[in-house]
């Protein structure tokens, strides 16, 4: 073997080193609120896995029973031959549920935003961005050339600061937030940006990955949750997270979505979901029209928690949702304590730079609608003795 790839072994060295270098944890058992990871029991706070669909009886029986009548796998990308029945299904019920014209599913969320961003705008284009956004956010807003104005964390007035510098240039504008911000579980700034958006004629589009499902009557998203219908131009949504599955959607006009089926990169470049795939999110949407109380429970385990961490001293920083970070500082902290935990029954990740700033290293927390308030008890007991023993909290 040549030497040319050594310095990935040197960096791989130093991060063994720093305490950063991060083992993969196996699951050995469908994704529930108790699993198995590596060969031990712990109680699951580190899935994205909101309303517990992931493993629910109707979608797995909608998977056999898609599989067994259309098969394993699509064949193509959907502009050969690989846009199935079920697929252009899935669309319309998605851009049902949603109140909108249309709406183009994804491979995943990552491919909907990379693949849309990069889609609608060119080099000659402008895009003013929370400075928290998600990866895939940024790389479809690098992919695209556009040039990139970053604003300050929900703060309208920067924003507007951004769109007023822009006055008199040529180009389009985007202004563009997460519906609910991944690490720190805040949720994003639609009234202020919607407005900010009519008034210098940018176009609105908003990532609901984590809100999907999550917040809104039945999940509809934030742009439910806000009553701003009809004023968001994109809505992309996951069917990764809460809906248990594994894709992204686009929603929004009839033009934007024929537009993105002629345009969208990973729409045309990649292979369409496995028909069982399609088969399931639609079980979810099912599930999430016929049982709000999912989404009810979701929201009581999520205060009974964050009301134990706060009553114990935790610092949970902005979060207003399911996603509950617990702060701690410097990564290599926020690793230690995980792997700790983690020997004590409990899974929750350590994340740090550059996921996270350098110096706001934390665990990140996930309650589902799954959890029994007992196991939640449980969890904050768990969390609190370690951090004690840590020295995280006094
Ligand atoms: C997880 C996530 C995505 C990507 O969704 P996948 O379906 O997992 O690819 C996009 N945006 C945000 C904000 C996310 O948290």
């Amino acid at each position: 073997m040549s030497k040319a790839l050594s310095y990935l072994t040197e960096q791989l060295e130093s991060w063994r080193k720093a305490g950063t270098y991060q083992r993969l944890r196996e699951l050995e058992s469908p994704c529930e609120p108790v699993a198995r990871f590596d060969g031990k029991e712990v109680i699951n706070l580190a899935s994205n896995n909101y309303l517990g669909l992931a493993n629910h009886p109707k979608l797995v029986e909608a998977e056999r029973d898609a599989a067994r009548r259309y098969g394993a796998g699509s064949g193509a990308v959907r502009t050969i031959s690989g846009t199935m029945s079920i697929h252009m299904e899935l669309e319309r019920r998605i851009a049902a549920f949603k109140n909108v014209e249309a709406s183009v599913v994804f491979q995943s969320g990552f491919a909907a935003n990379a693949g849309t961003v990069a889609a609608i705008l060119g080099p000659e284009d402008h895009i003013i961005s929370d400075e928290l956004n998600h990866a895939s956010i940024i790389d479809g807003c690098r992919l695209s050339k556009a040039k990139i104005h970053i604003f300050r964390h929900r703060d309208p007035a920067h924003a507007e600061e951004r769109l007023q510098a822009l006055n008199g240039q040529s180009g389009r504008k985007l202004l563009i937030t997460d519906g609910v911000f991944s690490m720190d579980g805040d949720i994003g700034i639609l009234p202020q940006l919607a407005d900010l958006a009519e008034r210098y004629g940018a176009i609105m589009m908003v990532d609901d990955a984590h809100a999907s499902g999550v917040l809104g009557k039945n999940g509809r998203g934030t742009i439910d949750h806000f009553n701003l219908h009809g004023r968001v131009d994109v809505q992309v949504g996951t069917l990764s997270k809460a809906i248990g599955v594994l894709g992204g959607y686009v929603c929004g006009s009839r033009d934007l979505i024929e537009f993105l089926y002629h345009r969208a990169r990973p729409f045309l470049f990649s292979t369409s979901h496995p028909p069982a795939v399609a088969a399931a999110c639609m079980a979810a949407f099912d599930i999430l029209e016929q049982e709000p109380e999912r989404i009810d429970r979701l929201w009581k385990n999520t205060r009974l928690f964050k009301d134990g961490l706060k009553a114990n001293g935790f610092s949970t920083g902005a979060s207003e949702t399911p996603i509950t970070p617990i702060m701690v500082g410097e990564a290599a902290t926020a690793h230690a304590f995980s792997r700790e935990l983690f020997g004590e029954g409990l899974y929750a990740t350590g994340i740090g730079y550059p996921t996270v700033p350098q110096g706001k290293a934390r665990i990140r927390t996930i309650v589902t609608a799954a959890h029994s308030p007992d196991v939640l008890e449980r969890a904050i007991e768990i969390l609190t003795r370690v951090a004690t023993r840590m020295r995280i909290i006094g």
